[in-house]
């Protein structure tokens, strides 16, 4: 008889294993998604016919294993121009290359990133700074601060002190909502470890030197210095849509609208799970393995009979950070050096706020991610992005209020002209960002308890609280199938991926 394998998750790590289950095996795969739309927070909402990335994700990885399977389900797009950048093609399912341009923006001017020792960084932050910047970077370097206890120690070590105050300190406190003193360095060495000033420094001679464009999984390249990457035409969703149909196809079952409730276990295994769909029906399924991208703090809580105490308190101590963009589609921008054409369309793909006077993070601009997210004409649709704590009261606002609020913004930065707004679209996502703090120093206790469990695997980013981006995702999938089909039952291989790896969403810790 056919297992079944139940999963938790229509995100990039539930439809991977449920696709490779079906390719490699016999097992029968059924996916629950508590939301009606697939793809987890890689996925795509469509709002009047422009679309929005959840935070922009661009698709590349250091695994050759998943840069196949990515153009495997989506040809990459053929016609390139002489930077090696995809013509948008007239067929829908294309992978498109794109270019990375993000810049930071400070003291109501656009600085490179990461920061490059230009002439307009010179000009842009004086004279003076640049000198007390250089100073402390030297000292810095001359004599390190041991041991890291903080991620403000992590920083100051290998950026020296102003920089760190200049362009780490108060960002990672918008994003984390704490100072970098109450953050572990080890947030750093997942995050930050890949980029330095040499590094920064070796990548622009490189880039200076060599004229031919890099393959787009550009290996040995730290992710802050990434310059393309591939982008499906309609948004990240596009593909997770199309793995689904696959998964369908194939005999999968995909419940959309279904939340897992209960998780439940005979002794030490588990046996089946409970669900709720969204009209409030509950059911119960029964399966031969377990597979779950649903967070660890709602897993434990979930498991019946209950899990013991000490498991159920950290899972309960396990923080997030949430996050809510706007939608915001506007005529024009207001004019900047780069910003060009009747619309003032500046280059980047996204752009870090790091001024301090607002509470914006970043803000996405989707024309350059692919000008087909966007359908209204002569139109530039942003997604502006808030780190936030689920109740707080960025989280508690209205649609409404926030858009007020976050249109007063971006006029006070001197981005927009609230005149020039067309639409808007509000989206909250809880627990976009598992947190390195809480109860995280105690993450062994879960780990220990749910690694006994055979036949129950945690997989993904929230899965297994860790910073996963959607390849760290797909592989730690893709390993929990080889387990089954083998019958594995030790976790070690998935917990070790993204453990030492130096490619990241983002450096800054804001994607
Ligand atoms: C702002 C931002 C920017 C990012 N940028 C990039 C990038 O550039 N490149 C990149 O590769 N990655 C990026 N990522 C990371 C990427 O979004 C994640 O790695 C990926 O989506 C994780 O996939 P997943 O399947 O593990 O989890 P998710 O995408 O979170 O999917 C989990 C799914 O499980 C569902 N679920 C939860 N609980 C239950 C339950 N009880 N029952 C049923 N269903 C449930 C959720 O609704 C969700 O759909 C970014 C993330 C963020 C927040």
């Amino acid at each position: 008889m056919n297992r079944i394998v139940l999963i938790a998750g229509a995100g990039p790590a539930g439809l991977t294993a449920a696709l490779e289950l079906l390719r490699r095996s016999d097992c029968i795969p059924i996916v629950f998604e508590s939301l009606d739309d697939v793809g987890g927070i890689s996925r795509t909402i469509n709002h009047h016919g422009n679309r929005m990335d959840i935070g922009g994700h661009r698709f590349f990885s250091k695994s050759d294993w998943v840069m196949d399977w990515w153009r495997t389900m989506m040809p990459v797009a053929p016609e390139k121009n002489a930077d090696g950048l995809s013509v948008i093609p007239e067929a829908d399912r294309h992978l498109l290359v794109r270019p990375r341009l993000s810049r930071i923006y400070f003291l109501r001017k656009f600085f490179s990133y990461p920061i490059a020792l230009s002439a307009q960084t010179l000009g842009n932050l004086g004279f003076a700074r640049l000198v007390r910047i250089g100073l402390s970077y030297a000292w810095a370097c001359l004599f390190k601060r041991k041991p890291e206890r903080n991620l403000e120690d992590f920083f100051i070590n290998r950026f020296g002190k102003a920089l760190y105050a200049t362009f780490f300190r108060d960002y990672t406190e918008k994003v984390w909502g704490r100072h970098c003193r109450d953050i572990s360095p080890e947030w750093g060495a997942q995050r930050i470890k890949g980029l330095s000033i040499l590094g920064a420094l070796r990548h622009a001679a490189r880039k200076l030197f060599s004229r031919a464009p890099a393959d787009v999984a550009q290996k040995g390249t730290s992710t802050s210095l990434i310059e393309r990457f591939l982008y499906p035409k309609y948004g990240p969703g596009q593909m997770w849509h199309i793995v689904a149909d696959e998964v369908r196809a194939r005999g999968g079952i995909i419940h959309l609208g279904h939340t897992v409730v209960a998780v439940r276990m005979e002794g030490l295994r588990v046996v089946g799970v409970t669900t709720k769909d969204s009209h409030g029906h509950v059911r119960t399924w029964q399966g031969d393995h377990f597979i779950s991208t649903m967070p660890i703090s709602e897993l434990v809580a979930k498991i019946d009979p209950p899990v013991p105490a000490e498991v159920l308190e950290v899972g309960s101590g396990l923080c997030y950070r949430d996050f809510i963009t706007l939608g915001l589609l506007v005529r024009k921008l207001k004019p900047t050096p780069q910003g060009k054409g009747p619309m003032n369309l500046v280059p980047d793909t996204w752009i870090y706020i790091q001024e301090p006077d607002v509470k914006i993070g970043r803000l996405q601009i989707f024309n350059n991610w692919s000008p087909s997210l966007v359908t209204t004409p002569d139109a530039i649709w942003m997604g502006l992005e808030y780190f936030c704590q689920e109740g707080d009261e960025l989280w508690t606002m209205s649609e409404s209020e926030f858009f007020r609020f976050a249109v007063a913004e971006l006029e006070k930065i001197d981005l927009i002209d609230a005149a020039d707004v067309m639409d808007h679209h509000l989206v909250r996502v809880p627990k976009a960002y598992p947190a390195y703090f809480g109860s995280y120093d105690l993450f062994s206790v879960i780990r220990d308890y749910t690694d006994t469990v055979p036949n129950l695997y945690l997989v993904g980013r929230n899965g297994m609280h860790r910073y996963n981006n959607q390849d760290h995702s797909m592989l730690t999938a893709k390993l929990a199938v080889d387990d089954i089909i083998a019958g594995n039952v030790s976790k070690r291989g998935i917990w070790e991926v993204n453990v030492d790896d130096e490619y990241h969403e983002e450096k800054r810790g804001a994607s």
